[in-house]
């Protein structure tokens, strides 16, 4: 046991999906001049937008000269929407805040990188002295729903109705809408094992880039919360209209040659049946084969 604590219980096996080519990663970083600006849009204060990532593409998520602005990401396999993001297995794989190299895996029976993160300007923060992190995988959206067990009110442009409207074009529902990766949100767990936000350390010009390992449905909603500087709920609430800013969305196409070589990751090769045709385990043991 180090100083950290007891080991991750998932850990990268050499030669898997879970050893990650920093190098490669590094080259799409670093290219800036090389790749081209393919899409280029901003979402404004209180909405939702979704957007189409090729795979083999990268996508960036920009602070605005505004100010800090929180922004709850879904994403999804283009062309299939029940292979989606699955936070609770990032954060077992990855870890309950994301950035550079960190993966964002998809449900089951896929569980395959969606996403690899490629730049983050802000990994310097790290952990502060309450333990909060940037880029958060432990909260759940901003909902209408929530806000009336908690307000007894109803607020229409929550993030699961932000992001809801905007996959709406795509053929999706309030049903697709999942748990978020909450960008640019400095979060964590308090002495009680309790949830806690605090304002974004998020500056003007901050971004958060990604690598699209297959072909993308992303969709973002700019929190009604803002930077989170402001708590929505909980005795010193308030309307927190002037912590909202917008976020801009950028998409490019790398140099060709950076990712020759590169595939879509394939679903993992289990080939069973879930135990269907095998012997059944019972309470005096293992029966024989139906
Ligand atoms: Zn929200």
């Amino acid at each position: 046991m180090s100083d950290k604590g007891p080991s991750a219980m998932y850990r990268p096996v050499t030669g898997t999906v879970l050893d990650v080519d920093t190098a490669f990663y590094d080259r799409l970083a670093e290219d800036t001049a090389g790749r081209e600006l393919v899409d280029r849009f901003v979402v404004p204060i209180r909405s939702g937008r979704a957007w189409e990532v090729p795979a083999g593409h990268l996508c960036r998520v920009v602070t605005t000269p505004e100010g800090p602005q929180c922004g709850d990401f879904n994403v999804w396999n283009r062309h299939n929407p029940k292979e989606r993001l699955w936070t609770s297995r990032t954060r077992q794989l990855q870890g309950a805040h994301v950035t550079r190299y960190d993966r964002l895996w998809s449900t089951l029976p896929y569980l395959r990188p969606l996403l690899t993160i490629t730049n983050d300007t802000l990994d310097w923060y790290g952990v502060d002295s309450d333990g909060a992190r940037v880029h958060d995988l432990l909260g759940a959206r901003c909902d209408p729903y929530v806000n009336r067990i908690l307000t007894g009110a109803d607020f229409d442009f929550h993030c699961h109705s932000n992001l809801t409207r905007a996959v709406l074009p795509y053929g999706l529902t309030e049903f697709d809408v999942h748990d978020v990766l909450n960008i640019f949100t400095l979060t964590g767990l308090n002495a009680d094992d309790e949830y806690f936000m605090k304002g974004s350390p998020a500056t003007a010009g901050d971004f958060f880039e990604f690598f699209a390992e297959q072909d993308l449905l992303c969709a973002m909603s700019t929190c009604p919360a803002g930077d989170l500087s402001v708590p929505l709920w909980g005795p010193d609430a308030r309307d927190p209209i002037e912590v909202c800013r917008p976020l801009a969305v950028e998409v490019y196409r790398p140099a060709p040659e950076l990712v020759e070589g590169w595939s879509v990751p394939e679903v993992p090769a289990y080939a069973g049946l879930h135990g269907l045709l095998a012997p059944q385990w019972t309470a005096t043991g293992l029966a024989q084969a139906p």
